[in-house]
């Protein structure tokens, strides 16, 4: 088993939850988000052009997470699989999940708006979803991802019976020109319903300009 990967970049602090991380983002994505940075995540079938990525199976992924071991055992980190949409590649995740130190933070930052069928694999290995909402009013979630909010509804009903409150983290973004803080009070009430924790609200600001490739940090095993 292969696994698609962008970008793996080590020690992280403060960006993708508690301690020391290390962010590991795939390629492909479901959802066409009108300021997504990752944009170059949805060249799936573009090895000619200039997207570098790297193929990794399970036992190579793992042998470059346990350099930092120590870090993430001192902070209480570990590793967080992004994206892209990260659970597009689960079976992969479950893999790597299988082969990790029991110790390490396993976190998962996803946009929860796949078919279930990429949730159930990594259901017992997570040990925090951090999920990004978009916006609940599904006219202004259409309209600035693309597509339906289906998914994610029902997959919220789904882990609202599996997965403890303690492992979920919503993420709630201001969107301009999309929602407004009405919406943004709306998408917190309607969270809530699911499950009864705290979102983290915050601005989508344009902070740099990615270009393609330049993700890549310190792993890059060309496919080609
Ligand atoms: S969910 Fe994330 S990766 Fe996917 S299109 Fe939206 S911002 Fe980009």
């Amino acid at each position: 088993m292969i696994g698609d990967i962008m970008r793996i970049s080590r020690l992280r602090m403060g960006t993708d939850g508690q301690g020391v991380t290390t962010l590991v983002a795939f390629f492909d994505c479901p959802l066409h988000c009108k300021y997504c940075i990752n944009d170059f995540c949805h060249e799936k079938e573009d090895y000619s052009e200039s997207v570098p990525r790297g193929e990794y199976t399970p036992a190579e992924l793992v042998r470059i997470l346990r350099k930092d071991d120590i870090y993430y055992k001192m902070s209480g980190g570990g590793v967080t699989f992004g994206g892209g949409e990260p659970l597009l590649q689960s079976a992969f995740i479950h893999e790597v999940c299988k082969r990790a130190d029991p110790d390490w933070k396993i976190r998962v930052e996803t946009s929860l708006n796949v078919p279930w069928r990429y949730v159930e694999p990594v259901l017992n290995d997570i040990d925090e979803w951090i999920i990004d909402i978009k916006d609940s009013n599904w006219s202004i979630y259409k309209k600035y991802t693309g597509v339906s909010i289906h998914n994610l509804i029902d997959n919220l009903i789904r882990l609202e019976d599996l997965v403890d409150a303690s492992k979920i983290h919503f993420r709630i973004p201001r969107i301009p020109g999309f929602n407004n803080e009405e919406n943004v009070k709306e998408s917190i009430e309607w969270v809530k319903r699911f499950f009864d924790v705290e979102p983290e609200v915050f601005d989508y600001t344009k902070t740099q300009d990615i270009h393609k490739g330049s993700w890549l940090e310190d792993h890059y095993k060309p496919k080609y």
